[in-house]
């Protein structure tokens, strides 16, 4: 390649002036060094990577580049090669370490090429700093690691597929869960994973897959290595290829089966609460309930102690007055039967039925049972029902529970007030709905409840148990409403809940 200068065109740069500059600009270190590793050529880019200026450097055994122990067999590798002609690295190149002004070593990948100059060895090294690329590949491999270990360590399954539904991943989580080892499950149809029944799922799954979309917390059930049926909540993405075509999926499954049977016992629970909660204030009404029977009863007992007065002698217009007392008697024996059998209502345990209910009928209810003996307590009750408000979709007896609840706290609450007012108010809500409030003027709530009103358990009564708001709270949230708690103005407490409107019916 070489050629006399003058044979150059004109505005060539000459030979030498050519191969300065490019030794300059390489952005590789170029090297020379002869037969005895005396370095002849240490360009610009030698500099940077070793940190040693060429004046440091040139005239100087090469091994001072490199870092024990390769420093010092360098000269016996360089002599080997001068007697044998046997090339380790010549002619090659391969990854070495090499060593900076500072003591640190590096990585670099040299390439040597040998020839002759004046009739003399030399050795032409490049070296190409690979740093920067070890560090990311040692980076990626850490990520590696690690996302290998996190897979490795979950007690979820981890699953990965191809689309055609082969097992290309399986993690200890999902030897685990299914009972198949990673030797048993890689490679094999993913579908041994379900139940006969769910097989079109993943036809489903897959056409999702392929539009790009993943799954998530998909409950449903899959199948274990001895039979046995299990719930899980899955969550499925495509993977991708290299080339970003859809390659399969990456499927996250968790065991649900404990959730599932705990959501079932507290669903359990807090029937059995609901009913408990009914028993309770059933107990708590009966000494006043007795009271309010006594009434009818004594009723009853004084009009048929004057019908047979009346009837012993035969007076004049004895009948009429006899036809008058029994009726009245009859009157109150129909009295008591209907406060029992609202009684009956309420205790009863069944299951939530809902109709479509007129509010104000279910307040005036609600008022009668709970406010039995509200009257021996000097309370003032004030009603407000709004004259046409929507008619509510709802469980009776549940709602009926909730004002009973909210009247007999309201109660409780001004037992000791100057001021005993209890205003139960009905409003329309524009059409879409209606609220309920009940005010009251007693202490207001006390502050070490104010936070945990609605949470069960908490209670300030020696006798209460606290769970009337949290099943109140729980019938109107069920029901699609919400019941908040506000001071009333002036002192006490008002609480209120709105119930959406019954749809229409034609
Ligand atoms: P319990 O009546 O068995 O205590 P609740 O859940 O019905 O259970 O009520 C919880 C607590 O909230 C009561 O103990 C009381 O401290 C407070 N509370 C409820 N309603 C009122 C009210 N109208 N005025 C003042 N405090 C109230």
């Amino acid at each position: 390649m070489a050629g006399p200068a003058a044979k150059s065109p004109p505005d060539t740069p000459s030979d030498d002036s050519l191969f300065r500059t490019l030794i300059a600009t390489a952005v590789d270190g170029i090297m020379v060094i002869d037969e005895r590793g005396i370095v002849l050529v240490y360009n610009n880019a030698c500099e940077r990577l070793f940190q040693y200026r060429a004046k440091e450097v040139v005239g100087q055994n090469v091994k001072m580049l490199m870092p024990a122990p390769y420093r010092d067999e360098h000269d016996s590798y360089l002599d080997r090669y001068r007697r044998t002609g046997d090339a380790r690295i010549i002619g090659i190149g391969r990854e070495v370490r090499a060593a900076r002004k500072d003591g640190s070593a590096f990585p670099v990948y040299l390439s040597v090429g040998a020839g002759t100059l004046n009739g003399e060895r030399i050795f032409v090294g490049i070296v190409h700093d690979l740093s920067q690329l070890k560090a990311e590949s040692a980076a990626r491999e850490e990520q590696r690691a690690i996302m290998a270990s996190i897979v490795e360590s979950s007690n979820d399954a981890i699953i990965s597929k191809t689309l055609d539904g082969k097992i290309t991943s399986w993690n200890a989580g999902a030897h685990k869960m299914f009972g198949f080892t990673a030797e048993e499950a890689l490679g094999k149809p993913i579908a041994m994973l379900f139940p006969p029944e769910r097989f079109r799922e993943e036809i489903d799954i897959v056409a999702k897959l392929e539009k790009g979309e993943s799954i998530q917390h998909y409950e449903t059930v899959r199948r274990r290595k001895d039979g046995s049926d299990f719930e899980v909540s899955l969550t499925i993405s495509p993977l991708y290829d290299a080339a970003g075509r859809l390659a399969g999926a990456s499927k996250t499954a968790r065991d649900i089966t404990e959730r599932k049977s705990a959501q079932a016992r507290l669903q359990q629970l807090q029937d059995e609460l609901n009913h408990v909660a009914r028993l309770t204030e059933i107990s708590q009404f009966s000494t006043a309930l007795a009271h309010e029977l006594n009434q009818p009863l004594a009723a009853i007992m004084n009009y048929m102690n004057v019908a047979k007065r009346l009837l012993a002698p035969a007076k004049e217009g004895a009948q009429a007055k006899v036809q008058d007392a029994l009726a009245k008697a009859g009157e109150q024996a129909q009295r008591a039967g209907q406060i029992i059998r609202r009684l009956r209502d309420f205790v009863e345990k069944r299951d939530s039925t809902r109709t479509v209910e007129d509010i104000n009928a279910i307040a005036e209810d609600a008022i009668a049972l709970g406010l039995v003996g509200a009257k021996s307590s000097n309370i003032k009750v004030r009603t407000r029902f709004a004259p046409d408000s929507p008619a509510v979709l709802v469980d009776r007896v549940q709602i009926q529970q909730v004002m009973v609840n909210l009247l007999r706290n309201a109660t409780e609450a001004m037992t000791s007030s100057p001021k005993r007012e209890l205003t139960i108010t009905t409003a329309g809500l524009d059409g879409s709905g209606v609220e309920v409030t009940v005010a009251d003027t007693g202490p207001g709530i006390p502050k070490e409840v104010m936070d945990r009103l609605f949470k069960p358990f908490v209670t300030t009564k020696s006798g209460g148990m606290g769970i009337g708001l949290a099943i109140s709270h729980s019938i109107v949230e069920a029901h699609g409403g919400r019941l908040r708690m506000k001071p009333n103005d002036g002192g006490g407490t008002v609480f209120h809940f709105q119930l959406p409107a019954a749809p229409p019916t034609e």
